[in-house]
């Protein structure tokens, strides 16, 4: 069926394929999304199903074969086009399993445009499973109806993510010492936001991001908070003052 404001029903699926959609296109859905679309949600064919591919926006498919295993769509019209997201990126040391994933689910729902785990001098966890704080982002952009997936990428050491810093993108240290309010320092254009682990940052770390002309030190209010609440404040109020938060001017 045809899209109409009415259609599709805002209860419909929503699922992330990695394979490229556009009109016409046979999408085979395999292990946990054909089972979520089958066996939990009980499509049947016919049933309208939301894509979306990170690459060329948001589609109506519609249940073309519904088997036990497996499932096909056919891609019949495109909803939206890949939305723009604010050019945010969030540096963040990596913290333990279930902190991060929901530090990397926040940051997705927020609006963040890519995500770069950084090791610091205090940084406890040594490993990152970026497939599974992949798989956290995906299933936080079906929810809620991004259509660009955040960047995520390796972890590199803090001294290597801030050589060469281009001069034109603000670099926000959250520093619990103290600093600005982020809501008075944050304004539109390439941002960073630099967030410290449990243990936070070494004199000679801080000294590293001082000396980084695009730096400026905020403060997230008078509580020290854990790195995670902090990564979810700090991007929450610079969306807020700087982000697509805002309604756009008349
Ligand atoms: N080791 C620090 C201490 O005990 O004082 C706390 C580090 S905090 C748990 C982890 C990170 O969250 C900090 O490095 C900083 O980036 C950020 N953070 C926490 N509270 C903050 C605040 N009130 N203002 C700015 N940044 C904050």
């Amino acid at each position: 069926m045809t899209a109409t404001p009415a259609w599709p029903p805002a209860s419909t699926p929503r699922l992330f394929v990695e394979t490229p959609l556009h009109e016409g296109a046979a999408i085979v859905l395999e292990g946990a999304q054909a089972n979520y679309l089958g066996a939990v949600m009980r499509l049947k064919p016919g049933a309208p199903v939301r894509l979306f591919d990170d690459a060329s926006g948001e589609w109506l498919a519609e249940v073309a074969d519904a088997g036990k295993r497996r499932m096909t769509l056919a891609v019949t019209t495109r909803l939206s086009p890949r939305e723009t997201v604010p050019d945010l990126w969030l540096l963040a040391a990596p913290i333990k399993k279930g902190r991060i994933d929901w530090l990397v689910e926040k940051a997705c729902e927020l609006g963040v445009a890519r995500v770069l785990p950084v090791l610091t001098q205090r940084t406890v966890v040594d490993r990152l499973n970026l497939d599974r704080l992949r798989a956290h982002m995906i299933e936080a952009a079906e929810q809620c109806g991004r259509t660009a997936l955040p960047a995520l990428d390796e972890p590199r050491p803090l001294r290597e993510a801030l050589r060469d810093w281009p001069a034109e993108r603000m670099l926000i240290h959250a520093d619990e010492q103290g600093g600005a309010p982020l809501a008075d320092v944050a304004r539109p254009g390439p941002a960073a936001i630099l967030i410290g682990p449990e243990g936070g940052f070494t004199a000679e770390e801080r000294t590293l991001i001082a000396a980084i002309p695009a730096a400026r030190g905020v403060s997230l209010g008078p509580r020290i908070l854990r790195a995670d609440t902090a990564a979810a404040a700090a991007v929450a109020v610079w969306m807020a003052a700087a982000g697509d938060w805002k309604q756009p001017a008349t």
